[in-house]
């Protein structure tokens, strides 16, 4: 039974007192998941703790990409080419489900930044580097059939363009997917738990103080190993320690804004240039389109990145400019969020220009911090942390920890061979499922998002239906238990927004769906009045600030 219920909170952070753990991790983003997951499967013991829900700081705030590292040809930076095309490809071999080929449309536009010679010996360059496969490399255009792919751009100002691959995928769903996957491997996480203090012994780090946020207990886990992979509040963790020594991080804010397909009716996902030469992803998805980012110096508070109205206007400006019978203005807006790039700090360097490189710090107490890279290399990035926690563990313990196996390890739900296996899948669940009013859309959104463990929700949606008098409710309850009892659910925000993205992707249902579900998820994590109305309340300011530019 997999140990990540949100019912087994409190006694996991209980029965984690009397163990010292290999390997404490503060910060459940796809940073802290990965290294979850590396050491997991490397034979450690591992507890991660996060604050608030797993990927609720940048990790689910991206572009949703996973780039092969087009950006990176610009810098000259070829190993981080390489790399990353090969992480890409380790992870669509590891999770199909959540990792898919985009066909992105790169036009060449009068008067911008990519001319044609440049960008086809840009683009050779980079699948050279990359290692992309030959069913899925460039292919130039002319003019007419830039226009063709992508009808709403400007014809007067196109010169030609190029359609190359990039791969989409759902950040937190990645993010929780690969923690899950961590789990079933003997790890351990809780969420809402926040570590407030780190605890000494001699001047070396021993562990965590952590205070679990719903009923303020406190609790002491002690650790050989602290690793601070808390994104954006990496330094926070790091001031505990003293005054700041070395490098720092930088945060940079960008934004995405969400619009109906319906107003802007994108063919295809495209990457254009905006007016101060900053390229902009417009991407359908969802009966949506969505459209990013920006990348602006940020001080703010991190717990409430605000979306200002400068920056939507600034991302409608850039829209209207390429797309210019669209006239997308702020009403057009249903949604946006807001992330903060944790990048390192170099002097006399603007947003853009910082290096998206990870680096790994290790104070004199030996707590372990990690910051910068993207969602795309976090498999690198786990694996560089625990071979440097491997190597003090053979050293000071003699104890042999085996070499990195997460290139091999398939996520929770992704053992799929290819599309056609995915296909069949489908079909295969969906004529079980018809038994329990579960249509072949609901089947296919939960195949996206769960891979095969959405049989689990079909096998709930069985056991539920001779209880549920709400027939056509049963496939949403069966969902609402699944993430509760198998993916720690516990606030209406886990759910709308990291679990299942309706916040960002169903505006236009989300109260009522909210309306019917809440008593539901109330029920099912038997949550008391008082913590539901309070839960209740401070989704729905969720909901409204993310239409609340200022
Ligand atoms: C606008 C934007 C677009 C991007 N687009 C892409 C993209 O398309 N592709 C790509 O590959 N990368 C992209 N990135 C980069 C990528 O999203 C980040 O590199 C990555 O998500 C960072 O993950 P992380 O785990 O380090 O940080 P986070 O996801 O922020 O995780 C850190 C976690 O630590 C927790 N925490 C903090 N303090 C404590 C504490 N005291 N106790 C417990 N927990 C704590 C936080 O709550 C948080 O959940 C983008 C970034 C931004 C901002």
């Amino acid at each position: 039974m997999l140990n990540f219920s949100s019912a087994n909170r409190i006694q996991i952070l209980k029965e984690a007192q009397s163990e010292i753990f290999d390997l404490v991790i503060i910060g459940g983003g796809i940073t802290g998941a990965g290294i979850a997951l590396d050491a997991a499967s490397r034979g450690l013991s591992v507890l991660l703790l996060e604050k608030d829900d797993f990927a609720s700081g940048t990790s689910s705030r991206s572009t949703k990409l996973i780039h092969g590292g087009l950006r990176y040809l610009k810098q000259m930076e070829f190993k981080i080419v390489r790399q990353v095309g090969q992480e890409r490809a380790i992870l669509y071999q590891n999770a199909k489900h959540l990792v898919r080929p985009e066909p992105m449309l790169l036009p060449i536009i009068e008067g911008g930044s990519l001319g044609k010679l440049s960008t086809k010996f840009g683009l050779w360059l980079y699948e050279f580097l990359a290692g992309v496969p030959l069913n899925e490399q460039k292919r130039m255009l002319n003019s007419i059939e830039c226009i063709q792919a992508e009808p709403l751009m400007d014809n007067a100002i196109i010169r030609g363009g190029a359609l190359y691959t990039e791969y989409r995928t759902d950040d937190a769903r990645l993010t929780i997917t690969v923690l899950k996957t961590a789990i079933k491997r003997g790890a351990k996480a809780v969420n809402h738990a926040s570590v407030i203090d780190l605890l000494y012994d001699n001047g070396k780090i021993k562990g965590v103080r952590v205070q679990e946020k719903l009923s303020g207990a406190e609790f002491q886990i002690l650790a050989h190993t602290v690793v601070n992979a808390a994104g954006p509040w990496v330094d926070e963790i790091r001031l505990k320690e003293g005054p700041l020594v070395g490098k720092q991080l930088h945060l940079t804010q960008g934004i995405h804004i969400v619009v109906h397909h319906k107003r802007f009716a994108l063919k295809q996902a495209v990457y254009f240039d905006s007016s101060d030469k900053r390229m902009i992803f417009a991407i359908p998805r969802d009966g949506c389109t969505y459209i990013g980012t920006t990348d602006t110096n940020f001080m703010g508070d991190k717990n409430n990145p605000k979306v200002s109205v400068a920056d939507v206007q600034y991302l409608l400006e850039t829209c209207n400019r390429i797309f210019p019978n669209v006239h997308l203005s702020q009403n057009d807006v249903i949604s946006s969020w807001s992330g903060l790039r944790p990048l390192i700090h170099e002097d006399g360097k603007g947003p853009s220009e910082l290096s998206r490189k990870d680096e790994l710090f290790v104070s004199p107490s030996g707590l372990i911090s990690i910051a910068g890279g993207k969602l795309t290399g976090y498999r690198l990035m786990a694996k560089r942390v625990v071979d440097v926690i491997a190597l003090k563990i053979n050293s000071i313990e003699q104890r042999f920890i085996p070499k990195s196996q997460s290139q091999t390890v398939k996520l929770s739900g992704g053992d799929f061979i290819d599309e056609q296996d995915i296909i069949e899948f489908k079909d295969i669940l969906c004529g079980q499922a018809k038994q329990v009013n579960c249509s072949y859309n609901k089947i296919h959104e939960w195949v996206n998002r769960y891979g095969k463990d959405a049989e689990h929700i079909v096998e709930i949606a069985f056991a539920l239906w001779p209880e549920i008098s709400e027939k056509e409710l049963v496939p949403e309850i069966a969902e609402i238990h699944y993430v509760i009892h198998h993916e720690m659910c516990l606030h209406p925000s886990d759910y709308f927004v990291r679990r299942t993205s309706n916040l960002y992707f169903n505006r236009e249902n989300l109260m009522s769906k909210f309306e019917i579900l809440y008593p539901w998820f109330v029920q099912i994590s038997q949550l008391n009045n008082e913590v539901a109305r309070i839960y209740a309340e401070q989704f729905i300011n969720e909901i409204d600030s993310a239409m609340d530019f200022n």
